[in-house]
């Protein structure tokens, strides 16, 4: 069951690559806009994994873990 949701505020992200870094699996980085930014791979999970560090790791609070 699905009951983990990750938020993410691309306006807010700054394309750093930190939760790319810390969490592979589910982070990746889209460099096709004028501005690279991370873009998550999945928004619902059963598991919350390592987005907790990509959320704990992100300088600018750009992503939320819920539930
Ligand atoms: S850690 Fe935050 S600011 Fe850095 S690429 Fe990921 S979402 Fe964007």
């Amino acid at each position: 069951m699905a009951n983990i949701i990750i938020e993410f505020d691309k306006d807010a992200c700054i394309g750093c690559g930190s939760c790319n870094a810390v969490c592979p699996d589910n982070w990746v980085m889209d460099e096709s806009g004028s501005e690279v930014k991370a873009k998550p791979i999945k928004t619902k999970l059963s598991e919350v994994g390592c987005n907790s560090d990509a959320a704990d790791t992100c300088p600018v609070d750009a992503i939320k873990v819920i539930g």
